[in-house]
């Protein structure tokens, strides 16, 4: 580890995947909630923009999720990218926050419909990403503007994450990239042969267009949760107060995914939003989760001593 204008620059000999060329990039967007993946991941990226001269190209975004979210989880992303002097944007849903939206669907999301991650994480990014490229035109940028979107998702967190590529191009139907060309190209022949199109040719939805080509990065994804916690530790930043209560993720309070030994735990420290929950469950009249009220869980929590052993789960 080494200190570099006041910072803390880690040197974790063997990590990582192949840094992409951060130069390239006129935007580099960091997603991070607050939690320990997202600041080992903030910190890696720190260490590597630094090391390319490209740190003032770093735009930290936290997708605000309101009363769902632990208190001060807005406050602690603001305080990470404060600590590299970077700038920082919160985005938002716009409309109802989640609670708010879980009872106009009339359903609770779940690992099959994870409406609120694409709701209230993906769509208000990309919006911010939208705002970056006028901004880049504004300064004279021409032509499609390259963003790299940088995630702490990590492959130990679940099968789905465990199957995402470090690094990869988040390519659509309109994007004019060689890939995507290539892609479309091959889906068009398909269609017109009849044939049922081929899981390589397909585009997907991502968040690239003829404005701006989008890569993602994911620089801790083969980090173990020692290798984040770590990482943490040596970084200087300060970590969210759940963990010391004994919650293993920062997500929302009470995340569908989430195990029940965590829901528990989580209804004994925030009874209130417990509560807001039931009743909402209540009015709605759809079960938390499939197995498991919200009732339940705060029926448990009262029932039991201080929850210590908290599993963490996958999602
Ligand atoms: S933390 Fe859980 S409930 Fe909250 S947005 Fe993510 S998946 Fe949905």
């Amino acid at each position: 580890m080494a200190a570099s204008g006041g910072q803390l620059i880690l040197d974790l000999p063997g990590f990582g995947p192949e840094v992409p060329d951060l130069a390239s990039y006129t935007w580099i967007v960091a997603n991070i909630s607050g939690g320990k993946d997202s600041q080992a991941m903030l910190a890696e990226l720190v260490r590597h923009a630094t090391a390319a001269g490209v740190l003032d190209r770093i735009v930290v975004v936290h997708a605000d999720l309101g009363d769902a979210e632990w208190e001060g989880t807005r406050e602690l992303a603001a305080e990470h990218a404060a600590f590299y002097g970077l700038r920082f944007e919160v985005v938002a849903r716009t409309g109802t926050g989640l609670i708010e939206r879980i009872e106009e669907r009339g359903m609770f999301p779940d690992a099959e419909n994870r409406w609120c991650t694409s709701d209230f994480k993906r769509g208000p990014v990309r919006r911010l990403l939208t705002r970056l490229v006028r901004e880049a035109e504004a300064a004279g940028h021409r032509g499609q503007v390259r963003i790299l979107n940088v995630m702490g998702l990590r492959a130990d967190e679940s099968p789905a994450r465990r199957r995402l590529l470090p690094f990869s191009h988040d390519g659509s139907w309109t994007c004019p990239c060689g890939d995507c060309t290539r892609r479309r190209r091959l889906t068009e022949k398909a269609e017109r042969e009849g044939r049922p199109v081929p899981k390589h040719a397909k585009t997907g939805h991502g968040a690239s267009n003829t404005l701006r080509h989008v890569d993602t990065w994911l620089p801790v994804h083969e980090w173990s949760t020692g290798d984040v916690w770590s990482a943490v530790g040596a970084s200087g930043l300060r970590v969210h107060p759940a963990y010391t209560a004994g919650m293993p993720r920062l997500s929302c309070v009470f995340c569908v995914l989430a195990s029940r030994s965590a829901l528990v735990r989580a209804a004994q420290l925030q009874p209130e939003l417990a509560a807001r929950y039931a009743a909402l469950e209540e009015r709605i009249g759809h079960r938390f989760k499939n197995d498991l009220s919200v009732a339940q869980i705060i029926a448990e929590a009262e029932a039991s001593p201080e929850v210590t052993a908290v599993a963490c789960w996958q999602g």
